[in-house]
């Protein structure tokens, strides 16, 4: 592989912290429309340099290799050839630290393919959505409310965002916002580490689940004929927020048997 393989641009990159990044790219030829919740590969060859907050990965590769690995989207549907992306950097990783070092104009390789099976349009219309995210498990859902949450009146979307420390919010405003426009979204970020400036909620997703956070601030009945829920981020958040919809007879859905528990696990 060489530098021909590329065939997109960066054009914007957002630091958030050292270690998280919105990064926008424009691909040569535009993909097709896709839908909300589902992802697209990046790849770039391991002879690119790696950020200067990074640690050597333990594996060498060679520098022809295209190193590749599964994204969310995070810009709407309707926009086919200016993808956005919320990327955490993994600093002993192989990609990440070079997906840190890049800079505007800087050639990238974006797979044509767009695939997945965690599409937010799975919800029946009259059926409320929850949406729980850690750190970068965030971008399916910015693609779904930039994409969708107009066409969402008459039923209720809440967020509930969890991050260490209050500079990990990745798209804050942009969710304040929202819910400043639509009196049916609802958006709650939680923290672990805070000091006094910080008046949201804060601990564990679950904890707030459990204390019945959606049904007495949003008004959400936790049933599966009434609310779908979508879970995506951190493997342990994922498995206790699901062992807490289990007990609440939810059955997890797939093509096969559909459920109103859609799980998308980094
Ligand atoms: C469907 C799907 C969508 C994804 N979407 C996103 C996204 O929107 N944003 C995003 O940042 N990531 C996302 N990921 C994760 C992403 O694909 C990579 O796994 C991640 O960026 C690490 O890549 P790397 O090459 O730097 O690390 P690797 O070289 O692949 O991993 C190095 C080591 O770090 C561990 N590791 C991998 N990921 C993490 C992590 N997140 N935190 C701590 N340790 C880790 C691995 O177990 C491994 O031991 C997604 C994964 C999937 C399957």
């Amino acid at each position: 592989m060489s530098q021909s393989t590329y065939n997109a641009t960066v054009i914007g990159k957002i630091m958030i912290t050292p270690d998280l990044m919105i990064l926008r790219v424009r691909t040569d030829e535009p993909r097709k429309e896709f839908q909300a919740g589902q992802f697209t590969a990046i790849g770039l060859l391991a002879g690119e340099s790696r950020s200067q907050n990074s640690v050597l990965p333990i594996d060498q590769l060679p520098p022809e290799k295209l190193i590749k690995r599964p994204y969310s989207i995070a810009s709407a549907v309707k926009e086919t050839q200016d993808f956005e992306f919320y990327i955490s950097q993994v600093k002993s990783g192989q990609l990440t630290p070079r997906l840190f070092n890049l800079n505007q104009g800087n050639r990238i390789w974006l797979d044509t393919r767009i695939l997945g099976f965690f599409s937010l349009k799975q919800t029946p219309e009259d059926c409320n959505i929850a949406m729980i995210a850690t750190g970068t498990g965030l971008a399916p859902f910015i693609s779904f409310l930039r994409s969708h949450i107009a066409e969402h009146k008459d039923t209720k979307v809440a967020i509930i965002h969890g991050a260490a420390y209050p500079w990990d919010l990745g798209y804050l405003s942009e969710l304040r916002f929202i819910d400043s426009l639509f009196s049916n979204f609802y958006y709650y970020p939680t923290l672990l580490r805070y000091d006094s400036s910080w008046n949201g909620l804060h601990g564990y997703i679950e904890e707030h689940l459990e204390s019945g956070l959606l049904e007495k601030e949003v008004g959400l009945e936790i049933s599966p004929d009434k609310t779908h829920f979508y879970l995506c981020g951190n493997p342990k958040m994922i498995d206790s927020v699901s062992g807490y919809l289990l007990k609440r007879n939810y059955t997890r859905h797939s093509n096969k048997t559909p459920g109103a528990l859609h799980i998308e696990e980094y």
